[in-house]
């Protein structure tokens, strides 16, 4: 019973204990009164209500600890949840703009030297807006999710990809040697642009991206500038006509 007010263990196991200790004790005592029955059924009356008071006290431990138990779990998932939805695009499930800052700066400010060839590639959907306006903006959240998936599908597992905001988007592409980077981004525009979304009227509905691509130098490793010279090239992709890629060029 003083285990049972004191000590924390599964209620059941409690009961189990209880019930033999006091088999025990019941067998003991009849032994010591010399099997007189009234004097213990008189124990038996004084000691029920205590034992069972002690059960009590124990099933309500146990719940307690359950309950807290249960809390602290909540609270752990709560956390993890917000701590993805902070670092996550709801629509498309990448990563949003300040977690794509985070892990790009990360990823060049923890290179080894020598420092291993960079490029960061923006794209943006070519005449969106008459897609939003064509179609409805939730055909346009559709169009948005599967240019996400086909970035998942095309891109290789060290590429971060993010949306950056709207309808463009931001890939950092490390690892990455001269030229090769034009060749993801032809890939990937290319895979764009052959997919399609099946609207109800069966209708395929068909959309293309305008891709900038620019490289990090040896020296310049700001990617504030890297992004800056990645949208001009984007700038210049929609102005020759969209659907295309076109990479900064440095002047050397
Ligand atoms: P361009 O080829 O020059 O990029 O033309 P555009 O029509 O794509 O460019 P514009 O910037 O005029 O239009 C972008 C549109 O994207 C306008 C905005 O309403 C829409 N948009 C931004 N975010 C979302 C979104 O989350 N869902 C949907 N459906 N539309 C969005
Ligand atoms: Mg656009
Ligand atoms: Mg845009």
């Amino acid at each position: 019973m003083l285990a049972n007010l004191c000590v924390q263990i599964r209620f059941k196991a409690a009961v189990l204990i209880s019930l033999c200790i006091s088999l025990i004790l019941l067998i003991g005592v009849y032994f010591a009164i010399s099997g007189n029955i009234h004097q213990l059924q008189l124990f038996i009356l004084i000691y029920s209500p205590v034992l069972l008071f002690s059960l009590y006290i124990s099933w309500n431990s146990t719940q307690k600890s359950r309950i807290v138990f249960l809390h602290s779990k909540l609270d752990q998932l709560n956390r993890e949840a917000l701590n993805i939805m902070a670092h996550t695009d709801v629509l498309t499930g990448l990563n949003n703009r300040r977690q794509f800052i985070q892990l790009a700066n990360y990823h060049i400010h923890h290179q080894s030297k020598p420092l291993q060839p960079l490029s960061l590639l923006i794209f943006d959907v070519d005449k969106f807006k008459n897609i939003n306006d064509q179609f409805g903006h939730y055909i346009g959240d559709h169009v948005l999710q599967q240019i996400a998936e086909t970035c998942r599908h095309t891109l290789r597992s060290q590429d971060i990809i993010a949306r950056f905001g709207g309808e463009e988007f931001i890939i950092l592409l490390p690892q990455t040697h001269l030229r090769q980077d034009q060749d993801i981004a032809e890939r990937l525009r290319r895979a764009i642009a052959d997919d399609y979304l099946e609207l109800d009227t069966l209708q395929k509905l068909k959309f293309t991206v305008s891709i900038g691509v620019a490289e990090f130098g040896q020296k310049n490793r700001d990617l504030q500038s890297v992004i800056r010279m990645a949208d001009q090239a984007l700038y210049q992709a929609k102005s020759a006509g969209r659907n295309q890629i076109s990479t900064y060029k440095t002047a050397s």
